[in-house]
């Protein structure tokens, strides 16, 4: 339930010792979304967009955003907006970090021979056209746009399309322009939710259609890539499937109480949904205490207290007794950030198999990450980093193979070719071998 105006915001809290496997495992679940609902609502959508273009961008932009768009789309050259110098100097600083830490990620070709005259290689290429969903209309989201488009500019895609919603004068947000200015976008849809990401999915008559949609957005943004990504007229690859933001902090006695509650709330300011966890290690009642605390002083400080106080008592405190418990439950969890707020805490980054990004020690809060460290903000959710990564130089990128075999290399490699040929009762690939072992043609 909600914490009313007057009533202390505080997290529900628990004690492993006190519960059974399976209350444990209910506490490893997210809230289930019903997508069912969701897909019959965005399903005519995309049709809609599929069928009649921009014409449909058009009338749902009006209906669900209240915009009447005198362009849908905008191409490069793009007139930088006049920003105040602070805003500039954030943003450049956050792109040179983003983009110096995607860089590094670019690997050179791979060459093995895995056996004497034969050589197999590895290279990569870009995704040649890519859209990416920089969500909100009233807010303003320029990390986003870095975020993705950073990652795509390092990786040499050729077409940077990003579908944003736009303000209610029908204009790109000011920001945003200035981080698609800087990552080379080269067109700019004005549009949001479902019927922008059916717009980049099929293209229409002014926007470019792409191979892969990706950046996070509500639920209808969500289940359009979805069902793009299903559609094989559509051909298109989505980065992942997300959902409401999360943040799961193990905390030990050497935790500082303000800093703890800081990064808590920076979750829980997200959104109702928001996933807020934090695991104590063995902390005193008192430690606890002043962690309880400094959760309400500072969210009342908050202007979106009013979002807190839905998030926060939705979200939990977990007491458990040892480290290897902490990381065996965070494990489990899979969650998007994990932050580690213990005395020489990179010791235990070792123990972490499942999370989106983690965040080291005392002085690494989520916020820089979220904006400007350089690593990437867009990541899994919902557990889902079990088997996906975040947004990474890789999204961008696809690997090709080559294998060049010389004469030589094809005699010792081509007898065992033949016989798994053989095996599979495939003839034509037995005698593609051995037409060429025959000697006729030599
Ligand atoms: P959004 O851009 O995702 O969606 C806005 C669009 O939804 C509008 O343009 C409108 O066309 C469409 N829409 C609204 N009501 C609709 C309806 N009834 N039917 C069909 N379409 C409708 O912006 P948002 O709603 O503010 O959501 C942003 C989401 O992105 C949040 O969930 C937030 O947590 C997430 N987010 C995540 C990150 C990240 O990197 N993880 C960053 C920023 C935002």
């Amino acid at each position: 339930k909600a914490a009313k105006e007057g009533e202390i915001i505080r997290m529900r809290s628990y004690d492993t010792q006190e519960l059974s496997e399976t209350e444990k495992n209910a506490l490893l679940q997210r809230p289930i979304i019903d997508s069912s609902e969701i897909i019959s609502r965005v399903t005519p959508i995309v049709n809609a967009v599929r069928k009649e273009g921009d014409k449909a961008i058009r009338e749902f932009t009006t209906k669900f955003d209240n915009v009447q768009l005198n362009e849908v789309v905008i191409r490069a050259p793009f007139q930088v907006p006049d920003l105040p110098e602070k805003v500039k100097a954030a943003i450049d600083q956050a792109y040179n970090n983003i983009k110096k830490f995607h860089e590094a990620q670019l690997s050179d070709t791979l060459t093995v021979e895995t056996m004497p005259g034969v050589k197999c290689t590895r290279f990569s290429r870009p995704i040649e056209r890519v859209g990416l969903y920089v969500p909100g209309g009233t807010a303003v989201l320029p990390s986003t746009a870095l975020m993705l488009g950073v990652p795509a500019q390092v990786a040499g895609c050729r077409e940077i399309v990003i579908a944003t919603p736009p303000r209610k004068d029908g204009s790109v947000v000011p920001e945003v322009l200035y981080a698609a200015v800087k990552v080379g976008a080269t067109a700019i849809i004005l549009a949001g939710g479902a019927q922008a990401v059916a717009s980049m999915a099929y293209g229409t008559e002014t926007v470019p259609k792409v191979d892969k949609i990706c950046g996070p957005g509500n639920q209808y943004v969500t289940a359009a890539k979805m069902l793009a990504q299903n559609d094989t007229a559509a051909m298109v690859s989505i980065d992942m499937p997300a959902g409401p933001s999360e943040v799961l902090v193990i905390a030990d006695s050497t935790c500082i109480p303000a800093f703890v509650a800081s990064d808590l709330l920076s979750q829980a300011e997200h959104g109702p949904d928001s996933q807020v966890v934090l695991l104590a290690i063995d902390l005193s009642d008192e430690k606890l205490a002043q962690i309880e605390a400094q959760i309400h002083e500072q969210a009342l400080r908050l202007p979106r207290v009013d979002i807190v106080r839905q998030s926060i008592p939705k979200s939990y405190c977990l007491k458990v007794s040892s480290i290897d418990e902490a990381f065996e439950f965070s494990n489990a969890y899979a969650p998007e950030h994990l932050i580690l707020h213990m005395d020489n805490a990179e010791n235990y980054v070792p123990r972490v198999d499942n999370a989106g990004s983690v965040f080291v020690g005392h002085y690494s809060p989520e916020s820089c990450g979220d904006y400007a460290s350089g690593t990437n903000h867009t990541l899994p959710t919902y557990g889902f980093a079990r088997m996906y990564s975040g947004v990474n130089t890789g999204t961008f990128l696809k690997h090709i193979t080559s294998q060049q075999l010389t004469r030589d290399g094809l005699k010792d490699l081509g007898p065992t070719v033949m016989t798994l040929a053989e095996v599979e009762e495939l003839e034509a690939h037995r005698n593609a071998v051995a037409i060429r072992l025959s000697g006729q043609y030599d």
